[in-house]
């Protein structure tokens, strides 16, 4: 028996038989606007490698007025099929299937030509978008259609209409957006009239033989979303107009609730799709926060759905699949849905990536080929950057030794995991120091080697990392003050109020450590969804409770301050900055900015701000201003002629974080 049976259970789904239940979803690549059409090929091709059954891409626009963005990519005439017919020949080549993605984004789209079906501007976007006339709504439908079929010209096995997340056809869907009262709005049977009719024309246009997903939104949480009668009407309608399979929606993207940040629980709306399980007659696809082989097989074998999809999974492991088929689940570089260097990326512009993966996205360029000549290198420091600089090192045939001065590997990792949310971390750091064994490195724990320790070495890699920055304030020397390394690490003993001195990611994370009472919430869903006013969306309309969101009561009294006059929490995170902001303001958390520390005292903090003075009374003060390199091993090495690669922190402390350190970790280790 397969170490994951439901999982690996075959499914015929009509036009396609798939050999099991997992389903990559859409991702934005970013790849496709680079016009390197060898790069998205490989992207896919890799993981079609990997053994995912089924693949869908990025979602593609059918028009212009659609796109995401301006230079969105699309099918948007007969010249785009040949960069899509490399693609899916590469993928075909390696025995996968690839679903094309069509994404209208109606109001979503960032720019002036916007169109939606009322003119209600998104509180997201910039732009207010155009009411679409009849003929308007002609041309969006007959664009989706042409799309399909262009899709179809193109190879792919499949399409995908995104029916959810809040584009064009939710806003369809949803009172909240769409005002109109003639015969494409109104009750809701109007309301359903443009996604029905876009599945009954892209099934039209494709033929019988091709399948049809339709990602169904489930549950919107926003207000004036859609009712749960009105989705469940809506599947019907949707199977009858074509629709070969339901892949679940959650939440729009302007939902006040996060659906696929680390911190929402695993599988955490798994619950959702499992409500319309039975409904339908076409099989239903569940999604969001599924990470590893085990959490997928449970959605299944607990009857939530047919498939699952997992999109970012597979950005951290091309071979996801293949290894968990062959009953090595624990080795799948597991994703922490930090969205540090997917989404991130792709707001910001940029090709996404994976932070535990830096070859995502990258295939044709970062290869971790044989060395020519194996030798022996030395890595110092076991953090997120050392520890991949050593594992890449090590897989291409060097002889490896990891130094590290703590009694365990994980550096800043080992801080990161303890925070309420952030609980993915143990399962990096569980990889990490699974991947060192079994690439053979020799781990030397305990261990802080000199200058002459690494004489024999014929590469010297220095990933030693940061240490706290020293802020230099009067009374800092306090027995209640204390650096952010010694209250995460536990040994502090940390009063009812606190003021924390420094609101970078390391503030917050304090701040989150500090304000949570019991168990974190990840791992509680039913907690979860209190704190956040999620709810049954057949108790109310669109899942938001009506009470709104129910924290637990902070565990202290905290106040986060910085000296930047804007808003704390602005460096954070495009995608996941708003949740930790939101998060401790549902904690009752002080967050000041413009503030002028004068000096600490055992009554708390004497602060300035708008010209007036304040005390910031607090039983315990935390230091979280930043970090310095510790390169003084490297220091003393270049002082001894050797010239030591330095990495990450050791390098450069500024705007450090995991994913830098790991990319160069393996960057370098990939040069070796
Ligand atoms: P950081 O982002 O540089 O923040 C340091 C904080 O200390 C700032 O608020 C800074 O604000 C303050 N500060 C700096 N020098 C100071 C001084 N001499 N006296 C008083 N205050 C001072 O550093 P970090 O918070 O340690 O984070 C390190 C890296 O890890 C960052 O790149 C961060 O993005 C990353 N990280 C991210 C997350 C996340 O959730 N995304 C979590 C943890 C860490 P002012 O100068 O305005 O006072
Ligand atoms: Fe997952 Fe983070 Fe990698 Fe994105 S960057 S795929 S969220 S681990």
């Amino acid at each position: 028996m397969p170490a994951y049976p439901h999982l690996f259970a075959p499914i015929d789904l009509g036009p396609l038989a798939l050999s099991n239940r997992i389903v990559m979803g859409s991702m934005h690549t970013g790849l496709e606007e680079t016009g390197a059409w060898d790069r998205v090929a490989a992207f896919y091709a890799e993981r079609a490698r990997g053994g995912a059954a089924l693949m869908i891409t990025g979602g593609m626009a059918p028009n212009r007025e659609g796109g995401v963005f301006p230079g969105a990519a699309g099918l948007f005439t007969e010249a785009d099929i040949a960069g899509h017919r490399r693609v899916t020949d590469a993928v075909h080549a390696e025995g996968g299937r690839i679903a094309m993605q069509i994404l209208h984004a109606g109001r979503y789209a960032y720019g002036k030509e916007c169109v939606a079906p009322s003119a209600v501007k998104a509180p997201i976007a910039p732009f207010m978008p155009q009411a679409l006339d009849e003929d308007g709504i002609e041309t969006q439908i007959a664009d989706i259609a042409t799309a399909a079929e262009r899709a179809r010209a193109a190879g792919y096995d499949g399409v995908e209409v995104m029916g959810s997340e809040g584009y064009l056809l939710n806003q369809f869907l949803a009172p909240r957006t769409n005002r109109r009262l003639d015969a494409w709005g109104g009750d809701a049977e109007q309301r359903m009239r443009l996604p029905v009719e876009v599945v009954r024309r892209v099934r039209a246009a494709i033929g019988p033989d091709m399948l049809l997903i339709y990602r169904i939104s489930l549950i919107d949480l926003v207000p004036d979303g859609q009712s749960w009668p009105e989705i469940v009407a809506l599947a019907h309608r949707i199977e009858a107009a074509g629709a070969d399979v339901l892949n679940s929606g959650i939440g729009w993207h302007e939902a006040r609730v996060p659906t696929i940040a680390t911190s929402v629980p695993r599988a955490g709306f798994a619950w959702v799709t499992r409500k319309l399980m039975g409904q339908v007659g076409v099989p239903l696809i569940a999604c969001n926060r599924i990470n590893t082989p085990e959490v997928a097989e449970a959605v299944l074998a607990e009857g939530c759905a047919d498939m699952v999809s997992m999109a970012r999974p597979f950005l951290a492991d091309s071979d996801f699949v293949a290894k968990a088929r062959a009953g090595r689940g624990g080795e799948i570089t597991p994703c922490i849905a930090c969205n540090q260097a997917c989404l991130d990326h792709t707001f910001a512009g940029k090709v996404a990536s994976c932070l535990v993966n830096p070859r995502a996205g990258h295939e044709t360029e970062l290869n971790y080929t044989p060395a020519a000549t194996p030798r022996p290198i030395a890595v110092v420091g076991a953090g997120p950057g050392g520890m991949m600089a050593a594992i890449v090192a090590a897989r291409r045939g060097h002889d490896v030794t990891l130094f590290e001065r703590a009694a365990h590997p994980g550096g800043q990792l080992d801080m990161a995991r303890r925070i309420p949310g952030k609980e993915e971390f143990a399962g990096l750091m569980d990889w990490f120091e699974g991947e060192l064994a079994r690439t053979g490195v020799a781990l030397r724990t305990g261990t802080a080697p000199d200058a002459e320790m690494l004489a024999d070495f014929d590469e010297v890699v220095i990933a030693t990392g940061v240490r706290p920055r020293d802020p230099e304030l009067p009374g800092q020397d306090g027995a209640h003050v204390h650096a952010y390394t010694d209250v995460l690490r536990g040994g502090a003993e940390v009063g009812g109020r606190v003021a924390i001195i420094g609101a970078g990611g390391v503030g917050f994370d304090v701040a989150t450590f500090l304000a949570q009472d019991g168990p974190s919430p990840t791992l509680d869903a039913a907690a979860w969804r209190r704190e956040w006013g999620v709810t049954d969306p057949q108790t109310a309309r669109a899942g938001l409770a009506p009470e709104g969101p129910a924290p637990a009561p902070p565990a202290r009294m905290i106040t986060l301050m910085q000296r930047r006059a804007d808003k704390p929490g602005r460096g954070l995170g495009k995608t996941t900055g708003w949740i930790h902001r939101a998060g401790l303001r549902m904690k009752g958390v002080r967050m000041l900015g413009g503030v002028t520390y004068e000096r600490i005292s055992p009554e708390g903090v004497y602060i300035t701000r708008d010209g007036a003075a304040e005390l910031i009374a607090a039983d315990t003060v935390v230091l979280c201003t930043g970090q310095e390199p510790a390169r003084a091993l490297a220091d003393a090495l270049i002082a001894a002629g050797r010239t030591p690669h330095v990495i990450g922190g050791a390098h450069i402390a500024a705007e450090l974080d995991a994913k830098r350190a790991i990319d160069e970790g393996a960057r370098l280790a990939a040069r070796l």
